[in-house]
């Protein structure tokens, strides 16, 4: 049997067939329905006997490939592909629970996420138990009768701290579990959950995976059974990616793996360059080894990512004259993105949690994170440089 392609290769050749025209590069289907020679076969279509498609909202040639290929790159068995990355998020959520159930997760997760395990799930009686990230002795305590799911995102936004996903998936086994990754600050070529026992994957594809900062998508992969699940959900209340965007993040992924070492690459070395600084008085990036969990993220991700925290001297005020001196890197709330992005978590992303909470996930007024982007690493350190000497 033929070995199976490359991460690198099945990004880039894995095409669906191309129309008459031979088309080299995968044609734009923006078509809203697909049509059928008789009766016979739309009947076959809609009774899922073929394999055709029916209605973009359903399944669209575009947004199969951009799926195939993730399923492809996360090892998983199936997926669907949402409009943005909080609609994977919402439809995971609301394909797969009931009234009654509990989602265990941590604090240290994506604003928009802990807005609807509070505000939004609790509508339909769907609540949230919160562990500790960093102290997994403690999370049996949390398992109840009614606990379905387990929800993480590792390394996590904006602290980069890591689960030991080894760990994370013999324990969702236990206790009967769905384990759901949200694997968007590392994307599938630095780290694969499924691999460790998640039965699904997220990733908002509108940060690494677009990578350039243009399009908004989602996705979620893993399990048949419970894809199976989100599919019939999905398909009904709407919540599926465009053409478009599906055809935009296709691409992206042929460049994503040759992007992404080049992100990690400047991190690393914007990380050092700010460890050796005396005006900052910590520094968190996976693949330093003063990072608490360096042993953890040497195990399961191959590189450190393209996010980099760390703790201005000076505090809250030292920290807002900081980004006012910034010069070439952006000031705006997305990452993964070519463009070098500062923010400030405490009073952007995550403003919507109280003081205590946002302590409590270490989300400190000194802290500012840096998507580390693709310019030249010398120009990236220069402009932080210049601002850190100009805000003193
Ligand atoms: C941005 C982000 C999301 C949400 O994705 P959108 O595409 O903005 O809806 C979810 N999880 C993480 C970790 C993110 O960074």
């Amino acid at each position: 049997m033929d070995k199976p392609q490359k991460f690198e290769t099945q990004a880039i050749r894995q095409q669906i067939g191309t129309t008459h025209a031979q088309e080299h590069s995968t044609p734009l289907y923006l078509t809203s329905s697909f049509t059928y020679e008789n009766a016979e076969e739309m009947r076959a279509a809609f009774a899922g006997e073929i394999d055709k498609n029916i209605y973009s909202r359903f399944s669209n040639p575009n947004t199969q490939e951009f799926v195939d290929k993730i399923c492809a790159m996360e090892q998983a068995e199936a997926g669907y592909a949402f409009a943005s990355g909080m609609a994977a998020v919402f439809s995971t959520f609301a394909a797969l629970l009931s009234a009654g159930d509990d989602i265990i997760s941590c604090r240290s997760i994506f604003g928009s996420t802990h807005t609807v395990f509070n505000k939004i799930l609790p509508k339909w009686n769907i609540s949230t138990s919160y562990v500790d990230l960093k102290d997994t002795g403690l999370w049996q305590n949390a398992v109840k009768p009614s606990s379905k799911m387990l929800y993480v995102e590792t390394p996590t936004n904006p602290s980069v701290d890591l689960v030991d996903l080894e760990w994370l998936g013999a324990f969702a086994k236990k206790n009967n579990l769905i384990l759901v990754v949200d694997n968007c600050f590392a994307t599938p070529y630095l780290q694969q959950p499924i691999k460790y026992g998640a039965d699904l994957v997220i990733h908002s594809a509108t940060k690494f995976i677009d990578g350039q900062g243009r399009v908004l998508g989602g996705v979620t992969v893993g399990r048949k059974d419970l894809v199976d699940e989100i599919y019939a959900f999905s398909r009904s209340t709407g919540p599926a990616m465009s053409p478009f965007n599906a055809w935009v993040l296709s691409k992206s992924l042929e460049t994503l793996a040759v992007r992404m070492d080049r992100h990690c690459e400047n991190a690393l070395k914007l990380a050092q360059f700010l460890e050796a600084n005396d005006q900052i008085d910590w520094v968190k990036y996976p693949f330093l080894p003063s990072h608490p969990q360096y042993e953890i993220a040497k195990a399961q991700m191959s590189a450190g990512g393209g996010v980099v925290s760390f703790g201005i001297k000076g505090g809250l005020e030292r920290g807002k004259r900081f980004l006012n001196e910034i010069k070439m890197c952006s000031l705006t709330a997305n990452l993964g993105d070519s463009r070098t992005i500062v923010t400030h978590p405490s009073s952007t992303t995550h403003a919507k949690l109280s003081e205590d909470e946002r302590i409590k996930v270490d989300i400190t007024p000194e802290l500012i994170r840096i998507s580390v982007g693709l310019e030249h690493i010398d120009d990236i350190i220069a402009d932080v440089s210049q601002a850190l000497d100009h805000s003193n």
